[in-house]
């Protein structure tokens, strides 16, 4: 990563976890990062697990859901707003994951109203894009990539992605342990970012693009190193604290 932009580490639990799990791991977190970390630290766990983390977690822990209602409050059976997140105190808010756009259905004009809800309530939201291994073998990566990133742009604006940040994760690489090549992440990760300068010079190179599929301690060195890879989105790893610990010293 260059230095102008501090690197982020972030924990997706996914569908795991406890409230013991959570109690284990801020207590074990506590312990081992440093007061005042020179990268961002963040962990998203499942909403009815936010609450205790936001309670027990370091102050240097930021903290989000893995996901957002499109709605304002309202008759939404089921959903979860970005004005609840807020109210709870949460600082960030995955949006448009692919196990979510894939097991969901979630569109990219859906993902984009989610993106902007976050905005509107003050959630730094991380937009996940990525390609299949389909669609990388039919050399499609770059396409769906800015499709994905272009729609949130026609929906809202360039401007509102100076407050969010980009994770690129290439669908093939998550939780298969097959990770992206550094060189491979680092030429999706530049071109995401020269397609951002052809729209806003300054908003491309400030904005953080998080590299994630199978990252950990062994490769999180090398990937980091890449200059606009800022950081990652980390999944299977990210559930002891020793490995999440393993991947934030390489920040
Ligand atoms: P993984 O997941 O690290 O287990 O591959 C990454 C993600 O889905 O965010």
């Amino acid at each position: 990563a260059m230095m102008n932009r501090k690197l982020l580490v972030a924990g997706n639990w996914k569908m795991h976890g406890s409230l013991a799990f959570v109690d284990e791991m801020m207590s074990a977190l506590r312990q081992s990062l440093p007061d005042q970390p020179k990268y961002d630290v963040a962990v998203f766990p499942v909403y009815i697990h936010l609450y205790e983390v936001i309670n027990n977690k370091p102050d240097s822990v930021l903290c989000g859901a893995q996901n957002l209602s499109e709605y304002d409050n309202g008759a939404v059976t089921g959903e979860v707003s970005a004005e609840m997140l807020q109210d709870l105190g949460c600082d960030m808010v995955l949006v448009g994951h692919s196990e979510r756009r894939i097991k969901n259905n979630e569109s990219n004009s859906e993902v984009a109203k989610k993106f902007a809800q976050a905005l509107k309530f003050n959630l730094t939201p991380i937009l996940c894009v990525g390609e299949s291994s389909v669609q990388r073998q039919g050399d499609q990566t770059f396409d769906v990539v800015w499709d994905q990133i272009n729609t949130v742009i026609e929906h809202i604006g360039m401007e509102s992605l100076s407050q969010g940040v980009i994770a690129y994760e290439p669908v093939w690489a998550i939780g298969t342990g097959e990770t992206a090549s550094a060189e491979q992440a680092q030429e999706v990760h530049q071109f995401i970012r020269s397609q951002l300068a052809l729209n806003d010079d300054t908003i491309a190179r400030r904005i953080r693009i998080l590299y994630g599929g199978s990252c950990k301690g062994s490769n999180a060195y090398e990937l980091f190193s890449m200059p606009d890879v800022d950081g990652g989105l980390i999944g299977g790893a990210s559930l002891t604290a020793k490995d999440f610990m393993a991947i934030c010293q390489q920040a």
